[in-house]
């Protein structure tokens, strides 16, 4: 058997090998090393992929943040609602910026920002929510955009972890995460459902004016050369990055589609067990499964952990603290207790392998050995 990894992207790369090192070649004889054609070919096609009026590239998934809230014209200490459960990316650029973090509980079947928290979170001060698309599932973006229109909010997607996930709207509309709200932000960090070998992100829009401010920022906030409009960054995707993601976009239903595939195993594995509860499957979203994430009970997470690592199967805890306990963000000032439904998943999520080249033996060891561990605990 091959060794089992959370994500296999040699396997990948071995699968990609002529593709990938031909696009590489190529920007080796352009030399054209920033800035060459191949972003822009890559914006273009990620566009048509996305349905978004506008893709700009940057540098990374949390540059993406930090330039759509520098887009928004938002105020020293405005609030800005977001979960607790995820990566520390979304309340970092807010601190960075000056705005205030309003972080509230998420969902605890979907794992994503619950709408009813964020109602109860809002106050005169509320001018943004970004609610995170996590593990690959897109949040209640429907109830999210009528909570935004009635208190006049901006919605800026984190689609990070959901590169190419579906969101179903009650009238069947169909739109792409990261495509939904103001802004939406991915990244493209080798892991990332589109992944590229090093760093890179994107930003979408429909808002033409917003789309000109948004590119202009990332690129010294210039507009004509040497002329600048806006306080702005440096974030550029390089081009062999974007040559890299073009062989990958072609690639990303099909990776998507071998991930649920992975996915869809599991879930029949561990239907009779009562000790695991699988992923929930929101009827408003397709899951593309970033990560598979088992919720553990009777607090025998960390054992099984263990038992799988003994046994050469790795699994990752996403997220093993909550953001409001991080020394970073005491000044925040909450409390310990704050916020129940996250101290309780940081207790009992377990994310397993699942990525793109997967196969039956990995799998079926997989299942195997955690039913096995709970026949015998
Ligand atoms: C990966 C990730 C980011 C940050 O992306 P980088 O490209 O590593 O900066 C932000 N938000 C979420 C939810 C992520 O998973």
């Amino acid at each position: 058997m091959r060794e089992i990894q959370m994500v296999d992207l040699r396997a990948q790369y071995e699968n990609l090998k002529d593709e990938i090192d031909r696009a590489i070649q190529a920007v080796l004889q352009s030399t054209a090393f920033i800035k060459g054609p191949e972003v822009g070919m890559f914006e273009d096609e990620l566009k048509e992929y996305s349905g978004a009026r506008h893709v700009v590239s940057c540098a990374n998934g949390t540059d993406a943040l930090q330039i759509a809230m520098m887009s928004l014209g938002l105020n020293h200490g405005d609030e800005v609602i977001t979960t607790n459960f995820t990566f520390v990316a979304t309340i970092e650029v807010l601190a960075l910026l000056g705005l205030k973090p309003v972080i509230v509980d998420p969902d605890p079947g979907t794992f994503n920002i619950s709408p009813d928290s964020i109602r109860k979170a809002i106050t005169p001060r509320t001018r943004a929510i970004i609610p995170v698309h996590l593990f690959g599932q897109c949040a209640d973006m429907e109830s999210i955009l009528s909570i935004a229109a009635g208190h006049n909010l901006f919605v800026v997607e984190d689609a990070a972890q959901a590169t190419g996930a579906r969101f179903i709207f009650s009238n069947g509309n169909v739109k792409k995460a990261g495509t939904i709200g103001t802004i939406g932000t991915t990244s493209f960090f080798p892991s990332k459902n589109l992944g590229c070998y090093g760093d890179g992100g994107a930003l979408f829009t429909d808002d033409d004016e917003l789309a000109g401010k948004i590119r202009s920022i990332a690129n010294h906030g210039m507009k004509i050369r040497y002329h600048y409009n806006y306080v702005g960054i440096n974030s550029r995707l390089d081009t062999l990055q974007a040559a890299i993601l073009r062989v990958k976009l072609r690639h990303l239903d099909s990776y998507n589609e071998a991930r649920r595939h992975a996915a869809d195993y599991y879930d029949k594995a561990f239907k009779e067990c009562q000790d695991i509860m699988v992923p929930l499957r929101s009827s408003f979203s397709s899951h593309i499964f970033h990560q598979y994430t088992l919720k553990v009970k009777g607090g025998k997470r960390d054992e099984l952990k263990r038992y799988l690592g003994e046994r050469g199967i790795p699994s990752m805890i996403y997220y093993p603290g909550p953001l409001h306990m991080q020394n970073a963000y005491r000044y925040l000032g909450y409390g310990e207790n704050d916020f129940p439904v996250t101290n309780s998943l940081c207790r009992e999520v377990l994310s397993l392998p699942v990525h793109t080249e997967m196969d039956r033996e990995q799998l079926e060891y997989i299942t195997g050995c955690v039913l096995e561990f709970f026949n015998n605990n």
